[in-house]
């Protein structure tokens, strides 16, 4: 283009000259004659012999293409940009490694279990940390690669990268002094990864054994949210001059994961759960529990925001982080659930209801989420309390 502008200079801006009008929908169009078909050796004759399948793998350690009828879930997995996105979540990784870098003593010469090892990350920190042995296990095609960076780190002698599902293989040890795992979803539980690390918990743990992290908190809020939540209704109304507004319901069935700002907390914040994960079973997972919040300012509420704080405790540095909207991001963001319409409350006015969450019937990894929601103004003050109860699926 800009050799075509300096060209033009040289030419003295002539332009085309006369140009006879084309007719429309007669424009001209290349011919094949015309498309430059290349002559290079391995770009001609039938596409079959176009890609070089033994070449393209050569260069890598593991081919990371999807193969039809694979399992979903572990495929994303072995997805290199997946783990690029945790690695870079500085928030996430930084405290894995504070709470097992920053804690040589409890490390020392103990034998680690590194739950979904994906690169090898914490494995790598845990050896760092002085473990005797580390035992990183994975299902997904990236252990190629984590078994690579263990070796070009120096660390092959201290730790083994085993690919398997956690309930299928086998551990060479019968028993670990720790476990270490990052197995968080959205919404802390989706994607269902908890219920391997206590199955790994139950099967390999030493009896007072660390499990890390160790508590996860579920927090609550409301939220003013008009302008996004208009915008996501009212785009279906006129999408390119066709009525598309069925779509809105089911635009509202999914809770939203993404970023909320924080001047759009509304009320006080509640913790709706805890897990303790050392004594916690898989069927505490599925929950009905209550929250109340209180109304700080006067404003517009169109629903809930919800996440989750992570601590890494029993050692002599406990760590912790949230993915709160308070703090810094991170990849999990925060979820939202949006109630019909909006309340308009003022200072002092309670938000209150149950919270439930279960596996989904069809695929355990979703959740199915009930939300209750009870707005309650100060008696006498000429407004009426109102319920709503609705129901979400993350999938
Ligand atoms: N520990 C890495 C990766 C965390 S992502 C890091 O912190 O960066 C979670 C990993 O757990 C994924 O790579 C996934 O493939 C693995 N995983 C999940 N469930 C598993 C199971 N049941 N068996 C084996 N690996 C599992």
């Amino acid at each position: 283009m800009e050799d075509d502008l300096e060209e033009q200079k040289v030419a003295g801006h002539r332009g085309k000259g006369f140009v006879k009008s084309t007719p429309a929908g007669n424009k001209s169009k290349p011919v094949a004659s015309e498309v430059r078909k290349s002559v290079e050796p391995g770009f001609t004759g039938s596409p079959d012999g176009w890609f070089d399948d033994a070449a393209f793998k050569k260069g890598l350690i593991a081919d990371f293409t999807h193969k039809e009828g694979g399992d979903y879930y572990f495929e994303s997995y072995s997805n290199f940009y997946i783990h690029e996105e945790m690695l870079k979540d500085k928030v996430r990784t930084e405290s894995y490694r504070n709470a097992i870098e920053g804690n040589p003593e409890a490390f020392k010469d103990k034998i680690v279990l590194d739950i979904g090892c994906g690169t090898g990350v914490l494995s790598i920190f845990a050896a760092r940390a002085g473990a005797k042995h580390v035992y990183g296990i994975d299902n997904a095609d990236i252990v190629h690669y984590a078994r690579e960076i263990v070796k070009v780190n120096g660390f092959q002698d201290t730790i083994t990268i085993i690919q398997g599902k956690v309930e299928e293989i086998a551990l060479p040890v019968e028993k670990v002094d720790i476990i270490i795992s990052e197995w968080m979803g959205y919404f802390l539980l989706y994607e269902s990864m908890m219920d391997t690390v206590l199955y790994a918990r139950d099967k390999w743990l030493n009896k007072g054994g660390l499990i890390l992290p160790d508590r996860c908190i579920m927090k609550v809020a409301a939220i003013e949210d008009e302008d996004y939540k208009n915008k996501k209704l009212h785009f279906w109304d006129n999408v390119y001059g066709i009525n598309m507004s069925c779509l809105a319901a089911a635009a509202f069935v999914e809770p939203i994961v993404d970023s909320v700002n924080h001047e759009a907390i509304v009320s006080t914040v509640d913790s709706f759960i805890e897990f303790d994960l050392n004594t916690i079973k898989v069927a505490d997972l599925e929950y009905a529990t209550k929250y109340s919040v209180k109304m700080k300012r006067e404003d517009a509420i169109h629903g809930i925001v919800t996440w989750f704080d992570i601590v890494f405790g029993g050692m002599k540095n406990e760590i912790r982080f949230s993915t709160g909207p308070f703090g810094e991001y991170t990849h999990w963001k925060q979820t939202v659930f949006y109630f019909d319409g909006s309340y308009d409350v003022g200072r002092g006015d309670i938000l209150e209801g149950s919270i439930a969450c279960k596996k989904s019937k069809d695929n355990f990894r979703a959740c199915d989420i009930k939300v209750s929601f009870h707005y309650i103004p100060p008696p006498d003050c000429g407004v009426e309390p109102h319920s709503q109860v609705l129901q979400y699926k993350l999938r």
